[in-house]
């Protein structure tokens, strides 16, 4: 099948796309009252990073440049990276367990990648940046209150979270093996304790006040611990800054109104008070869905687009690091007009913007 295309963009306004069409850091700014804003954005570090990510990492600098030239506040960028990967998966008596995988050989590769483009954002932005490890994120002392809120409130959490096994979905690997209860079917949860199950080893413990960095969660159950989080130091004079996150827009809508706004709600939090999360637009394929990384990895999908706008790695090899930058100038042309930040766009419109700028 050919597809036939005039090349002509159209912006059609609609949604926050109308709201905002002329502009949209006056808004933020109105909200974010402290003097510094980090600019939170993040990844789970298993493959190079996918031009997606790219677009994500270049807005979040975009964003804090933004930022800092209409007020006198200074912006940064906080990188938050899940330095575990899901490894082997396994079933034993009928329950599913795999193994976590910590920083080794092929994620540090790919971690060089991440730095590299952050250092090279910064230098030429001139705006600061900094890691933080999801051990790290663990071990904040505001986390263990969360857990706790989110402990009492068990059984609706779950429900909402995980409505197929109704589990909530908080894990950590067997100190002996690394074996780790996948659906967090055998936790129990008495006292200061959450108990997992190894079918090896038997019954180990966390305390989630003391060991909050021992503990990992999946992906829905992060998200809202993270919101939570994030909300409370906004919210709170022991910082000197505020959070803002930046994520792609396949997390936008249902997904966080079901899974974070309600159930903040529920746990007693202030939502008019939640921090904001900025949506980067997705990439997606010729069919509308998104590009992604695992397809690639996994199956060799996008024969048909240009390998350079499939990860960083294939991009920088083809066409220089210098393309970062031009993935930066398309991104300055959506905060110039900010209806362009409300939507979503095909490779092919990268690479008809590449031809522009190269
Ligand atoms: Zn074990």
């Amino acid at each position: 099948m050919n597809i036939k295309t005039d090349g002509i963009v159209h912006h059609p306004l609609g949604g926050a796309s109308y709201m905002f069409e002329k502009e949209i850091i006056p808004y933020l700014l109105k909200q974010l009252t402290k003097d510094h804003i980090k600019i939170s954005v993040g990844a789970q570090v298993n493959s190079s990073p996918h031009f997606g990510t790219l677009i994500t990492i270049a807005l979040s600098y975009e964003l804090a440049l933004q930022l800092e030239k209409k007020s006198n506040k200074k912006a940064s960028i906080l990188y938050e990276i899940i330095e575990t990967v899901p490894g082997e998966e396994s079933t034993i008596n009928g329950l599913k367990y795999q193994k976590i995988l910590e920083a080794s050989g092929e994620i540090n590769k790919y971690l060089d990648e991440y730095i590299e483009i952050l250092n090279h954002y910064s230098k030429i932005t001139g705006i600061e940046y900094e890691i933080r490890y999801q051990s790290e994120f663990n071990n904040s002392k505001e986390i263990y209150p969360i857990i706790k809120n989110i402990l009492n409130h068990r059984e609706f959490i779950s429900s909402r979270l995980d409505p197929k096994y109704n589990n909530l979905r908080v894990r950590s690997s067997c100190p002996k093996c690394g074996l780790t209860d996948k659906h967090s079917v055998k936790n129990e949860y008495i006292g200061d304790y959450i108990y997992f199950m190894c079918p090896v080893h038997g019954k180990y413990r966390v305390n989630f006040i003391t060991e909050t960095h021992k503990l990992e969660y999946n992906s829905p159950l992060r998200n809202l611990i993270r919101g939570i989080f994030y909300s409370t130091v906004n919210n709170s004079d022991d910082y000197d800054y505020q959070i803002l996150r930046v994520t792609g827009s396949d997390y936008a809508g249902f997904y966080q109104e079901e899974m974070r706004y309600k159930l903040a709600s529920h746990l007693g939090y202030d939502v008019s008070k939640m921090s904001f999360i900025f949506y980067a637009p997705l990439i997606m394929d010729w069919s509308g869905a998104k590009m992604s990384k695992s397809l690639y990895v996994k199956k060799g999908a996008y024969n048909d687009i240009p390998q350079e706008f499939i990860n960083y790695h294939l991009l920088k090899n083809i066409r220089g690091i210098e393309s970062l930058n031009t993935i930066l100038k398309i991104v300055e042309t959506w905060f110039e007009n900010p209806y362009m930040l409300f939507r979503n766009y095909t490779i092919y419109y990268f690479i008809k913007e590449f031809q522009k700028y190269e």
